[in-house]
């Protein structure tokens, strides 16, 4: 199946944080539920063959701490969407798709709404940078990240967190975001995620056509 272009069913959330928030460890264990897809738009910029255009590009943002442009990285994403659902990994109709590293900003937010119904925003909330400075430090050094090497880049992240990421809890209504203390241990972020997952209406009356 095709993922619908024009559809405003496809049941989606978001996880949202800053950088070294614990997005990405969260996203990957819900996707190991049965329904649940995991999307990591970092991930998927990282595979991108450097030697394209797209690659380079990708390169010369990330390493600044910069966003790479909305219509280039949403353009990605439904590529890579049609992908998934084409070969039906990801079924639009009964799957949830769980939205890591996007939307990035407000416009990202817009774009998407054309395709996805987003019904919770998880806000992984850090208030402590410097926390958030010792993890990308950590991860830069085992999953081998250029754009967590530096302190000027992680600054110039969480920099651009704050002015355009964080900007998105405004734009959805108050009742689509929860915000989850990021600096519990992984497992009780992940339990209150999945505790308001199964309150929501969304999820109720499409796990009970699932047999
Ligand atoms: P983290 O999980 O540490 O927040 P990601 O792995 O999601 O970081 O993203 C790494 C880099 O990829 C970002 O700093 C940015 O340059 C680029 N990137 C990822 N997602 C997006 C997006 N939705 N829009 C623009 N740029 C993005």
């Amino acid at each position: 199946m095709k993922f619908p272009s024009s559809h405003k069913t496809n049941p989606a959330f978001i996880i949202l944080g800053p950088p070294g928030s614990g997005k990405g460890t969260q996203g990957k264990i819900l996707g190991t539920i049965p329904r649940f897809v995991h999307f990591a738009c970092g991930d998927l910029f990282r595979s991108l063959d450097t030697r394209t255009a797209l690659g380079k590009q990708f390169v010369s943002y990330s390493s600044r701490g910069e966003l790479v442009p909305d219509e280039l990285t949403i353009g990605l994403w439904k590529a890579q969407i049609d992908n998934l659902a084409g070969t039906h990994l990801y079924k639009p109709d009964i799957d949830f798709l769980i939205l890591d590293g996007i939307p990035r900003n407000v416009q990202q937010a817009k774009l998407l709404d054309q395709y996805v119904q987003v019904h919770q925003v998880f806000h992984l909330s850090c208030p402590n940078r410097d926390e958030l400075a010792r993890r990308m430090r950590k991860r830069a050094l085992k999953e081998n990240r250029l754009d967590d090497a530096s302190d000027t880049v992680i600054n110039q992240r969480i920099a651009t967190y704050e002015a355009e990421t964080k900007p998105i809890l405004q734009y959805y209504p108050a009742d689509h975001v929860t915000v989850i203390d990021a600096t519990q241990p992984p497992v009780k972020v992940l339990s209150e995620v999945i505790q308001r997952i199964i309150q929501l209406p969304v999820y109720q009356s499409t796990s009970s056509q699932i047999v």
